[in-house]
């Protein structure tokens, strides 16, 4: 049985609940009381999308079946020696969100929701808008007004209702839920909302079986709001008390210098993170200057006996000119994760580590 539980005072909420956080302010939890599947029978699932880990998500492919679009499995690709890509821009919109997005569409479904809110710097909201459009569900949008023009058109080609919002990120976010509390709208919102993270766990799942079922000794992960470290998090405790790993890969989180709340705190040895100014960056999907779950992200980095890495734009962009001169095109927010390998590589020498391409280059001009 699926539940909601505030990760602050414990309280549980039922998986039909409208509220998107707890009344006490904290956030939700979820409880899904699904075990891991036998990855011994793995090589016989047919399915070839990350619905093929069924047996470890709050839905099954057959509730899916309407609005699948073939989301997950994507390949892993050899960057150089020692590292490996995840290529998360052959998804069905270009970017790695649609694996929460999926979830979380078919939550507002089941739920019997006519209208979607969704707030976000660009590859979620187009995710939404584009899973909101295959389930026949009305999608409204919340982005900042800088959002990349490329972004703004492929939401709008879906039906999505654009509300372009002053001010930075987080003002996006502040409208979306005055707008989810005043209209009977489900807030699909990748902060708010766990099942995102039972979406994000796959990619994970997905490394381990590519690998012949073992993790690298490394995941570098680009962190804005944490949506793909929350979903390593669930991945390696559930392969963890499955027995399949003993001990958690590192995760080394990367954040753009120009905006870094979660590094600052790391380095400070915080257990909490204090919002900070943004000074501005190119890596617009991960600039988020006070992340709602930054301790639990700081407690996650910390468990794998992991680091985080700030990098300047200028070397992003030099990384990202590297990666497209290999055939590689990510957008400038995935770069900072090339960015981060060769810093790490010059530090610590050959092992073997992922990265995620998360959006393909011409998401970001
Ligand atoms: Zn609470």
């Amino acid at each position: 049985m699926t539940e909601f539980v505030c990760n602050s005072c414990g309280e549980r909420y039922p998986e039909n609940t409208k509220e998107y956080r707890c009344k006490c302010g904290g956030l939700f939890d979820l409880v899904t009381g699904k075990t891991t599947f036998d990855f011994d029978k793995q090589l016989s699932i047919k399915d070839l999308s990350l619905w093929r880990y069924e047996e470890a998500l709050p839905y099954t492919g057959e509730a899916a079946s309407k609005i699948t679009m073939g989301e997950g499995l994507t390949p892993l690709v050899k960057v150089q020696d020692g590292l490996l890509g995840k290529a998360e821009y052959f998804m069905p919109t270009l970017s790695f969100k649609d694996r929460g997005a999926v979830m979380l569409v078919l939550h507002a479904r089941k739920m019997g929701f006519n209208s979607i809110a969704i707030d976000s710097s660009g590859n979620a909201a187009t995710a939404v808008a584009a899973y909101s459009a295959r389930a026949g569900i009305k999608c409204s949008v919340f982005v900042p007004e800088s959002t990349s023009e490329k972004k703004l058109a492929q939401i709008k080609a879906h039906g999505a209702e654009i509300n372009l919002i002053k001010g930075p990120r987080e003002a996006s976010g502040a409208t979306a839920r005055e707008f989810v509390e005043t209209n009977d709208s489900f807030y699909a919102s990748h902060i708010y909302n766990p099942l995102f993270y039972q979406g994000t766990k796959t990619y994970f799942y997905e490394v381990f079986e590519q690998l012949g079922g073992r993790f690298p000794d490394g995941f570098i992960i680009p962190v804005g709001n944490g949506t793909l470290i929350l979903g390593a998090e669930k991945a390696f405790e559930e392969l963890q008390s499955a027995g399949f790993i003993h001990k958690w890969p590192r995760i080394i989180g990367v954040q753009a210098s120009g905006c870094a709340p979660i590094y600052k705190a790391f380095k400070d040895g915080l257990d909490v993170v204090p919002q900070i100014e943004s000074s501005g960056t190119e890596a617009e999907g991960i600039a988020i200057a006070a992340p709602a779950r930054g301790e639990q992200i700081l407690k996650v980095i910390r468990k794998s006996g992991g680091d985080m890495v700030a990098i300047d734009d200028d070397e992003t962009l030099k990384a990202r000119a590297l990666l497209a001169a290999k055939g590689i095109y990510v957008e400038i927010t995935s770069a900072v994760n090339y960015a981060a390998y060769l810093r790490i590589m010059a530090e610590n020498g050959g092992k073997l580590w992922v990265i995620p391409f998360c959006g393909a280059g011409i998401k970001s001009s």
